[in-house]
């Protein structure tokens, strides 16, 4: 597919119309960014990053392409922020100079957690934070925006209500419909309910769990779970959770409290995230439950539960160096309880099942989720997606936040509560949609993608940087080292073979000789003549070696021949 455009190759918008430009999320989980575009203004629905998956070796974070935005940052009015996970905030410490540092705005847990972000990067005073209530309007240019309460895995989440010259758009950010939440915050149905009567143009809603049936269990029930587990466990318990996850950790410390035991938190995010939590109101738990260090090493084991990061199997995390022994404080015995309260994320299993064998292998007793019920979903299932639809009764539905399948399943659901099939579109990445009176259409596509982030480099990496990556750590890399006379072409040195991850000099002299003899060979062709294209010396000596390896050993390393003159 060639993709060429930008948004600034668009068609001027009818003053009545609005342009929805998807730049992420839509065919894949994280990267979560939205473009909304009303009589030449744009406000930007969150701003989100990706981890890497397994093929993108080296790479950090993945954060959104926003190149369809060049020329277009002026116009950017502001971020709107659903809520404070990754795939939604993330990216803006990486992106925010460049989308022209627009305002952005969230509540007060979703900035606070930003605002550690930026902290990191050197950018507190830089950006500038407006903090919203639940149901407060706030009016930018041609866009009234309304947040409304939505009940998540973190607190402090909001879905968005634009009022646009086209008409009202609502986008439920990720969601579910907890009826008993851990603070009383339910989703705002009653602002749905009052949109839907309003009329509502174009509804967007979550699709990560679009394949459940029936209803997303209440956090709630997290806290049974635990208030089960906690009591008869034996030894210092172990619990790792998300450290964004605030009701799941006040649902912890509440289960420790009960229980009689002390709570130490362990991890740099996780006492970070506390904090501010705290801080802010959110999490309720008395001072002296927390102890350090010192304290916990006074007390029985019983009565300490240690609340952790690294559910995911994460090398550097907390809990996966007290799994193998290499935490400096922390010490896992035999007979102790691990809890991880989390969910296996795609791409992650390997690792996770790993860090269980390594708890089980120390004697630990290891409670996860396919074991007991201490985990649920923060996204809604089938009948709460369709409680939405039935509220907000849409024109236009497009789903979002899911990979492809998601959202097909999504319209498909749209479509079995009766919407007619050409107002329910699906549409990827890159792909603008304009909605006006006169009715909708898609426009040419435009570019979009990744972009890669490796230690301080953002976007240096490309797809050929990783391809490379990929290729010496499926096959290895040859080097051929060489020094010729600048005049004749003779060797003076050399050539030489050095092998990395390709064994060739023990087991293979035979064979490195062949190779030798070769490359002897390549540079007696080239003689006098050709001394002047030392550039079609290397291929040539890299293309009978690759001949050469391919034929010999079944093997395509990476050659790299460095041919220097004397
Ligand atoms: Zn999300
Ligand atoms: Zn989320």
């Amino acid at each position: 597919m060639t993709q060429t455009a930008t948004a600034t190759d668009l068609a001027p918008l009818h003053p009545d119309a609005v342009r929805i430009l998807p730049l992420g999320g839509l065919g894949e989980i994280g990267l979560n960014l939205m473009a909304i575009e009303a009589r030449g203004e744009i406000v930007l629905i969150d701003c989100g990053l990706m981890f890497p998956e397994a093929y993108m070796f080296g790479i950090d974070l993945v954060v959104p392409d926003i190149s369809a935005l060049a020329g277009r940052t002026g116009d950017i009015r502001a971020i709107l922020l659903t809520h404070g996970h990754e795939d939604h905030i993330g990216a803006i410490p990486f992106l925010l100079k460049e989308l022209g540092n627009p305002p952005i705005y969230g509540t007060a847990l979703t900035l606070g957690l930003l605002r550690t972000k930026l902290e990191e990067h050197s950018l507190t005073g830089k950006a500038r934070l407006e903090t919203v209530l639940p149901r407060q309007s706030i009016e930018l240019g041609p866009f009234e925006v309304e947040f409304f309460r939505v009940a998540h895995s973190i607190v402090d989440g909001c879905g968005l209500a634009l009022r646009t010259p086209a008409g009202l758009i609502v986008h439920t950010g990720d969601f579910k419909l907890d009826p008993t939440p851990v603070d009383g915050q339910t989703t705002d149905l009653g602002r749905l309910a009052a949109y839907g009567e309003e009329g509502v143009l174009l509804l967007m809603a979550d699709s990560t769990n679009v394949e459940r049936l029936g209803q997303t269990l209440s956090e709630r029930t997290v806290g049974e779970a635990l208030n089960n587990i906690v009591p008869r466990s034996s030894g210092m318990i172990f619990v790792a959770t998300f450290s964004s996850n605030i009701h799941r950790i006040q649902q912890i410390c509440d289960a420790a409290h009960a229980a009689g035991r002390s709570v130490l938190v362990s991890g740099r995010s996780m006492v970070g995230n506390i904090a501010i939590a705290r801080q802010l109101g959110y999490l309720r738990v008395p001072d002296e439950l927390f102890i350090d260090l010192r304290r916990m090493r006074e007390l029985p084991r019983e009565q300490v539960l240690v609340l952790t990061t690294g559910s995911q199997g994460e090398p550097l995390s907390s809990l996966t160096r007290i799994a193998m022994a290499d935490h400096k404080q922390l010490e896992l015995l035999p007979g102790d309880t691990v809890i991880l309260s989390a969910k296996f994320i795609p791409g992650n299993e390997r690792a996770i099942t790993d860090l269980i064998n390594h708890l089980c292998r120390r004697g630990a007793e290891v409670h996860y989720e396919t074991t007991s019920e201490i985990h649920v979903s923060g996204h809604a299932s089938q009948d709460e997606l369709k409680t939405v639809h039935s509220l907000v009764k849409p024109h236009y539905f497009v789903p979002v936040h899911g990979e492809y399948r998601h959202l097909a399943h999504h319209a498909r659901l749209a479509r079995s509560m009766g919407m007619p099939s050409e107002r329910v579109l699906v549409i990827e990445n890159g792909q603008p949609l304009v909605l006006s009176p006169n009715g909708h259409r898609l426009e040419a596509r435009v570019d979009t993608g990744r972009v890669f982030v490796d230690g301080k480099g953002v976007g240096d990496i490309g797809e050929m940087e990783l391809r490379d990556r990929r290729h010496l750590a499926n096959h290895g890399l040859v080097l051929v080292f060489m020094a010729l006379n600048q005049s004749t072409g003779e060797i003076v040195t050399g050539p030489e073979i050095v092998t990395r991850g390709f064994v060739l000099e023990m087991d293979g002299q035979p064979l490195l000789d062949e190779a030798l003899e070769l490359v002897r060979d390549t540079l007696a062709d080239h003689s006098r003549e050709a001394v002047a294209g030392w550039e079609e010396l290397r291929v040539e000596v890299r293309k009978t070696l690759h001949r050469f390896f391919n034929r010999t050993m079944d093997r395509r390393p990476l050659i790299i021949p460095f041919i220097m003159e004397l």
